[in-house]
């Protein structure tokens, strides 16, 4: 049995892991990354964002070659090389995944594959009976795809995210279960490689979390490349019958129908992955949903142990992830920082784009703030209309005193790309005022921020008029 000690330990090797341990190493601390795949990325890389993004990239090609007579050009019928498909994400993926092991090698970092268990607040075990003494650690273990017990079928045609990613065949019909983000992304992939999709979402709109006039115009969009969006269903039960995949849903009176599937993709969030970590020997206690309770530098009730990303509470995003490991490591070199951010920006990349930062409207009228709301319709985008996509929309929400801007939410293709600026706006404290006076280039997208803007002060000339008083 090896024994080794370090000064700062890492488990876990995705975008928050990672991002620790290779900022730490730069600050001087010696590190020791355990990681239960034994590549660096962890779930964003290896088999989440990523690979998704690659695939959503062949989708768009796809959609955009359907969409080509509005222009004027027509192609044909796609041949679809699904080797040829998985290969490109294949391949995106290992680049990133030996540049990461390249950067780690340079930082001098000691990586060790294998999962990692605490025995005490001063040890861990790898499952290869490696002993690890540690000074200080940082938890990034991540989250693991939810599967309720009636959707725990053993049935390879009964898939999560990861073997979704996998794309052994194009199922002729495929049921996801959840309208989140990985459902819709998935659903997207899957439809546009030619499955006819069905969706099925517990609540009464795709999404939740976000506004609904900005989920509007991509469920509008998603009912004709899905076969059907079903909400406010349930589904009560799985089971293999032959080749098919039998699910009995429930419409919203309770009424029974059955349906056969091909495959089944279950979409119905994560967990974090902290079950089996042994945090009780550390004296770590987990809170009712599985997060680790930590405070604003990052670190949980044992003061030397941070814990970041999926494994320290939502919302479950890589960027959030990094943002925290930083903090962590920034903590433990002794500044005086805090995790205090304006907004995390939430981006789904289906096809167009829901992007929002800051407040949203849900959480304006659940907590009684009152906001002034721009909202600039992409109809009058001259970008847009050069792209054939005009049904987007940017929205400003404001503190009608201050003029302060509290929240913005896009939807439209490219709103990933453009909640960068908001995100900055957010952070420092701009002003509806600062977002008007800031010369956006023409033809853009992004001049939609600055014309919901400019509806503050009646400026918007692509806009209706302001109404007279
Ligand atoms: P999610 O929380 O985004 O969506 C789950 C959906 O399933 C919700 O709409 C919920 O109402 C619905 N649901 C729950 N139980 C259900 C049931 N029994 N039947 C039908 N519907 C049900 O979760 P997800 O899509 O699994 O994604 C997990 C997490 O992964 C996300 O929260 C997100 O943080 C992360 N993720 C992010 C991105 C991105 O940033 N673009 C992409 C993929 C995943």
């Amino acid at each position: 049995m090896q024994t080794i000690s370090t000064q700062l330990l890492v488990l876990g090797g995705g975008p928050g892991g990672y991002a620790a341990a290779f900022l730490a190493a730069d600050r001087g601390f010696q590190v020791t990354l355990v990681d239960a795949s034994g590549k660096f990325g962890g779930t964003c890389l290896q088999v989440g964002c990523i690979p998704s993004k690659a695939l959503l990239h062949v989708a768009k090609l796809i959609g955009e070659a359907k969409d080509a007579p509005h222009f004027g050009v027509t192609f044909g019928p796609p041949k679809i090389d699904l080797k040829g498909v998985r290969g490109h994400w294949q391949k995106v993926t290992e680049t990133l995944t030996k540049s990461l092991a390249k950067l780690a090698e340079a930082r001098k970092i000691r990586f060790i594959h294998g999962k990692g268990k605490f025995l005490d607040a001063h040890t861990v075990v790898v499952d290869d009976g490696t002993q690890i003494t540690f000074e200080h650690a940082i938890i990034a273990t991540g989250s693991i795809p939810a599967i309720p017990g009636p959707f725990q079928i053993n049935s390879k045609r009964v898939m999560d995210s990861t073997a979704a990613l996998a794309l052994e065949e194009i199922p002729p019909r495929l049921l996801v279960i959840g309208g989140g983000y990985i459902g819709l992304e998935m659903g997207t992939i899957y439809a546009a490689l030619g499955s006819k999709v069905t969706v099925v979402e517990a609540g009464d709109g795709l999404i939740p979390l976000a506004d609904r006039d900005l989920v509007a115009p991509l469920h509008k969009r998603l009912e004709s490349l899905f076969e059907k969006i079903l909400l406010n269903h349930k589904v009560a039960k799985l089971e293999e019958v032959g080749k098919n995949i039998r699910a009995s849903l429930e419409d919203p009176s309770g009424k029974s129908i059955i349906e056969n599937f091909d495959r089944v993709l279950i979409a119905v969030g994560r967990r974090p992955a902290t079950r089996d970590l042994g945090l009780e020997k550390a004296g770590i206690t987990l809170d009712d949903k599985g997060f680790i309770p930590v405070n604003d530098q990052r670190r949980t009730t044992v003061a030397h142990i941070f814990a970041v990303g999926d494994s320290a509470g939502e919302p479950q995003l890589a960027h959030k992830a990094s943002f925290e490991g930083k903090v962590a490591v920034e903590a433990l070199s002794g500044e005086p920082v805090a995790y205090d951010v304006a907004g995390v920006p939430a981006v789904i990349f289906t096809d167009p784009e829901i992007a929002w930062c800051g407040l949203t409207e849900i959480d304006a009228q659940k907590q009684g703030i009152e906001v002034k709301k721009l909202k600039m319709p992409w109809a009058g985008s001259g970008r847009a209309l050069t792209r054939g996509r005009t049904e987007g929309l940017t929205k400003l929400l404001v503190d009608p005193k201050t003029e302060r801007i509290l929240g913005v939410g896009i939807c439209g293709i490219d709103a990933g790309e453009m909640i960068g600026e908001a995100m900055l706006a957010l952070e420092m404290g701009a002003t509806a005022r600062d977002l008007a006076l800031t010369m956006h280039a023409h033809p853009t997208l992004s001049e939609t921020l600055m014309e919901a803007a400019e509806q503050m002060y009646g400026l918007a000339v692509h806009s209706p008029p302001p109404r007279k008083a």
